[in-house]
């Protein structure tokens, strides 16, 4: 994409650690069946499900990915999973440096670049969340806090940070029903939106997502702001009809 092209639409759904077999089943069924939607949606799923997601969305607009994948590229990794296992699998896209696994799992922006060096090494596109706490934002560090996380991706990735997509989630605003408003969302993505033009016009048309209580009463007027590019969407997307409302609202 350059810069005079229209940057991508897209929304994300983050299942987050739930669902069955069969709770799946009916949910992506019930979304094909809600469709079409006016931008690219795709759905994150739990690693032990993708094959059969894959399957359940074979034929459809509807992409499937990861929320998570290993820093290395195969080896004496217990319990990990590689980036390459997931491409064989069709996932076009794998969130790396979600707020749960920074603070719950101590991953740090260099391991988070590493990973989405990783997803681009497989030929898929890595999703980095970048997001302040509460306490940084009420000590007025979003802007720093931020910066410093996506700066870490671009010193990582160079010139292939034309190749993600950034997902601005604010930590005090994810499944708490608080929202940043969205002049407030505005503000921060505009900044990083000129972090990524500084350095390119492919960066400068990155697509960059809003994340944090997303519902269907808020979307319009969130991704209406002039750089929110779409949504990433955790516990609505597990609700069928509000998870393609919000689809439907990102036009
Ligand atoms: C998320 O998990 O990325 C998220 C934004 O969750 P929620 O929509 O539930 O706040």
């Amino acid at each position: 994409m350059n810069s005079g092209e229209r940057r991508a639409r897209l929304v994300v759904g983050n299942w987050k650690m739930n669902g069955n077999r069969a709770a799946n089943a009916q949910l992506l069924s019930a979304l094909r069946a809600a469709g079409p939607f006016p931008a690219g949606v795709a759905v994150c799923v739990p690693a032990p499900y993708i094959g059969e997601v894959a399957s359940a969305l074979h034929g459809s607009a509807i992409a499937w990915g990861a929320q998570d994948c290993s820093s290395h590229a195969s080896g004496a990794f217990t319990g990990e999973v590689a980036a390459a296992m997931l491409a064989e699998f069709g996932c076009r896209y794998v969130i790396v440096g979600h707020s749960e696994r920074r603070a719950l799992h101590g991953e740090g922006d260099a391991l988070v670049a590493e990973k989405a060096a990783q997803v681009l090494a497989a030929g898929m596109t890595p999703i980095v969340c970048v997001g302040e706490t509460l306490a940084e934002r009420e000590a007025g560090t979003t802007g720093a806090v931020v910066s410093r996380q996506l700066g870490a991706a671009i010193e990582r990735l160079g010139d292939a940070i034309g190749d993600v997509v950034v997902a601005y989630e604010p930590v005090w605003a994810i499944g708490t029903g608080k929202t940043a408003g969205p002049a407030e969302a505005e503000a921060v993505h505009a900044q990083l939106r000129g972090q990524l033009a500084a350095l390119n016009p492919r960066a400068a048309a990155v697509s960059i997502l809003y994340g944090g209580s997303v519902k269907p009463d808020n979307a319009a007027a969130l991704f209406g702001q002039s750089n929110i590019d779409g949504g990433l969407i955790g516990g609505a997307s597990l609700n069928a009809e509000h998870f393609a409302a919000i689809c439907k609202a990102s036009a």
